[in-house]
């Protein structure tokens, strides 16, 4: 079979990847000439692992991240708000903290040899005949037909009107702004830390192994900010901020010394996507633009990786691709569904000007967390791999 990925993010590469290893003729098509990851870290999840397993890649990243063993989410006095940990799901359970650089150069070094055709400098604008796709990029220039188009280009998908007119990805009012930093003596190895005074400021360190140059003790650092004040920031001096900054975290000090202007933060803003169908004819979305949302339960990646894997998987030889990918679908909303109502639902408790919602939340998480329904529960959720339905067999941790 034929197919392209529009899109060399995650979910894109992935499933550029798993098509490949399945026998498929496969085209990436990206926009930009030099493809590259923006922010700085992020979380795979046991669920993610299981992919990137099925996708033989999961022993280079557990060579380069850094273990997490839990969630630990205190108030400004150091009480405990949110305590998840691995080993509630499983023992021995844990997550991984990793540089999305090294993610990105990891999935991008296996294209080549799994025989993938990669062409940058393609910004694929519209698509000709869904059944066999024909991709048109910005250019005028033609690629195709192909028997699958696989679209991964994101939350901010603009092809995505092309499988689901009706679509909606609106910003969430809030966002973040993220570094990289060095926890040279390791005071925040073995947990994602998260600092709260209220709902308005949050700030977050994940530790995530080394860096693509291979140094080690990396963190990644964030802060959450209103996207309408993120201008302000970045045209704004550090000095404000550091010292806002130490007085919601003291000990974060060390972390804070070689980050010197705004220019060392990344911006990231997301969306929360309603695509309802993901299919038409022989195109698909996957990975954000078919389900992007807050990262505030640290899943989008591991579910595009999921989605990667599972396409595959359930493109059966001899049934029409149409009838392969809404059953792919139907599979993978009884996740990617969860996941997204459950960040809808708990994305203002952490960032917004709410009161109501954080003294809740300060008050009742901790304590309900502990009974053992609710424990379990969560610790599910928190590691990827709650589905309301089977999981294929490659897929479980
Ligand atoms: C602050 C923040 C923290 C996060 N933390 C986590 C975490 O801890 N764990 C986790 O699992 N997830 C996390 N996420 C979510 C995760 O980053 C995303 O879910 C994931 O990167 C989405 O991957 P993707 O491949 O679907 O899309 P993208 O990474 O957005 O890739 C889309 C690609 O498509 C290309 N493209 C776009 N349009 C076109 C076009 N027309 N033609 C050709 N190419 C095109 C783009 O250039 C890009 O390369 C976080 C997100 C944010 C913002």
């Amino acid at each position: 079979m034929r197919a392209a990925v529009v899109g060399c993010g995650v979910a894109g590469m992935a499933s550029a990847l798993a098509l490949a290893r399945r026998g498929h003729e496969v085209t990436l098509l990206e926009c930009f000439d030099s493809p590259r990851p923006l922010g700085s870290g992020l979380l795979l999840q046991p669920s993610g692992l299981a992919a990137l397993r099925a996708l033989g890649l999961d022993q280079a990243m557990l060579a380069a991240g850094a273990r997490i063993d839990r969630l630990d989410g205190r108030d400004l006095s150091g009480r405990r708000i949110l305590d998840m940990a691995y080993e509630h799901w499983r023992p021995g359970g844990f997550g991984l903290g990793v540089h999305r650089a090294t993610l990105f150069q990891r999935l991008y070094d296996a294209l080549s040899p799994a025989g993938v055709t990669v062409r940058t400098g393609v910004d694929v604008v519209a698509v000709e005949n869904p059944a066999q796709p024909r991709l048109i990029d910005s250019e005028g220039r033609v690629h195709g037909p192909f028997d699958l188009a696989v679209i991964a280009d994101g939350s901010a998908s603009r092809l995505r009107r092309l499988v689901r007119p009706r679509a909606r990805a609106p910003l969430y009012p809030w966002g973040a702004v993220w570094a990289n930093a060095r926890d040279l003596d390791g005071q925040f190895s073995g947990a994602l830390h998260q600092r709260y005074d209220g709902a308005s400021t949050m700030m977050g360190v994940l530790p995530i192994g080394a860096g693509p140059d291979g140094a080690p003790g990396q963190v990644s650092l964030f802060w959450s900010l209103p996207v309408a004040d993120m201008d302000a920031f970045f045209a704004g001096d550090l000095a404000a901020w550091r010292a806002r900054a130490l007085s919601v975290w003291p000990q974060a000090e060390p972390l804070l010394e070689n980050l010197r202007t705004p220019a060392d933060f990344s911006r990231a803003t997301y969306r929360d996507v309603a695509a309802g169908r993901w299919s038409h004819g022989g195109l698909t979305l996957i990975g954000d633009a078919a389900h992007g949302t807050s990262p505030q339960l640290g899943q989008g990646a591991n579910l595009g990786l999921i989605d990667a894997v599972e396409l595959a998987e359930r493109l059966t030889p001899g049934r029409p691709v149409a009838v392969s990918l809404l059953r792919f679908q139907a599979a993978r909303r009884r996740q990617t569904g969860v996941y997204q109502l459950a960040s809808r639902a708990l994305t203002p408790l952490f960032q917004s000007g709410g009161r109501l919602g954080p003294f809740i939340r300060d008050w009742l998480f901790a304590p309900v967390a502990r009974l053992p329904l609710v424990r379990g529960i969560s610790a599910r959720v928190l590691t990827g791999v709650f589905r309301l339905g089977p999981t294929p067999r490659s897929l479980v941790p």
